[in-house]
């Protein structure tokens, strides 16, 4: 299948890898050279522009993967954009994470001239989109899910039809305002009890043997020494940064807004994310928030 892929930073490059390895043949764009390069060398076609891209022939599906909700309505609504030149019928899937609002007006505007688009935001981190094991979370058309299942499936292991266009942002927004609250939950349980005088290991296994059990507390404790497995236990590195998670529950936050739903504990973890990043923290695994309630 000849496919257009625009965005190759942290998550687009390994996804794009694993099309070529899945035998498509990729077309790809992105402002960095050394983004660029790279694709060349795992077997890439390299285009110069989104509107090359656009415009190439035969071209079935265009995948984006982009930081923000501003970068995805300039690539597809700008004067160069996708929608000015793409041929009717050609398959949009943007896997950016960013608010439903914007992806179902920028749904809107490809469905009036002939396209449908698909909002897919995934969740797996750059360790799933190296190893194809990505989970998706598609808004759109059952039609459109239909067609991107085979090609989603070569780069993630869960793919769900989550509604209508802007229902895949939802799911990851929601999903990711819960992480972001229980992570700072276990924190100050696990905070809590260590500074009465318990034992972290003891309390994290009374905790996951428990009804405080969640995923923060039995994969991710952030906690060090408790899962060894987890950034924690190697210095709050790699993993899941501060500025990520800020940035989904500002998304949250917004979306919120939008819908005139209440979100107190998403807005009051944004809050803490926020000051923990003013404090030059941004770039740690976002577990590293128990530093905030260290005395
Ligand atoms: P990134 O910043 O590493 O990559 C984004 C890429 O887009 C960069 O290479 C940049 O040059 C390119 N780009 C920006 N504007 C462009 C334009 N106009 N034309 C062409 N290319 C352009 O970001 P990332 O970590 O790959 O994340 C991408 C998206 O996935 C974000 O929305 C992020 O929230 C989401 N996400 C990231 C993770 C993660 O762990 N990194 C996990 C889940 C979801």
């Amino acid at each position: 299948m000849k496919i257009g892929f625009i965005g190759l930073g942290n998550m687009g490059a390994p996804m794009a890898r694993n099309l070529i390895k899945a035998g498509h043949d990729l077309t790809v764009f992105d402002l960095s050279a050394d983004a660029l390069a790279q694709l060349r060398d795992a077997g890439a076609q390299v285009s110069k522009s989104v509107a090359e891209i656009a415009n190439s022939a035969n071209m079935e599906v265009i995948i984006t993967m982009l930081p923000a909700s501003q970068h995805v309505k300039s690539v597809y609504l700008n004067q160069d954009g996708i929608l000015k030149s793409v041929a009717k019928g050609v398959l949009l899937i943007d896997c950016s994470t960013i608010d439903p609002q914007t992806a179902r007006e920028v749904a809107k505007a490809a469905k009036d001239q002939g396209n449908t688009m698909l909002d897919a935001p995934v969740s797996g981190g750059t360790g799933g989109a190296e190893a194809g094991t990505l989970t998706f979370m598609v808004g759109g058309e059952k039609e459109g899910f239909d067609r991107a299942q085979p090609l989603l499936a070569k780069m993630g292991k869960n793919i769900v039809h989550c509604g209508g266009s802007g229902n895949g942002q939802v799911a990851k927004v929601a999903n990711n305002m819960l992480l972001g609250i229980s992570m700072i939950a276990t924190a100050e349980a696990m905070s809590l009890g260590v500074s009465l005088g318990m034992d972290p290991k003891v309390l994290a296994g009374i905790i996951n043997t428990s009804s405080g059990r969640c995923w923060s507390s039995e994969i991710y404790n952030p906690y060090p020494g408790v899962v060894e497995t987890a950034p924690a236990s190697r210095g709050y590195t790699g993993g899941f940064g501060v500025d990520l998670m800020l940035k989904d529950l500002g998304l949250a936050t917004e979306a919120a807004k939008f819908a005139k739903q209440p979100v107190v504990l998403g807005a009051v973890a944004q809050q803490l994310y926020q000051l923990f990043s003013s404090q030059g923290s941004g770039k740690l695994d976002f577990s590293a928030i128990i530093n905030l309630h260290k005395n």
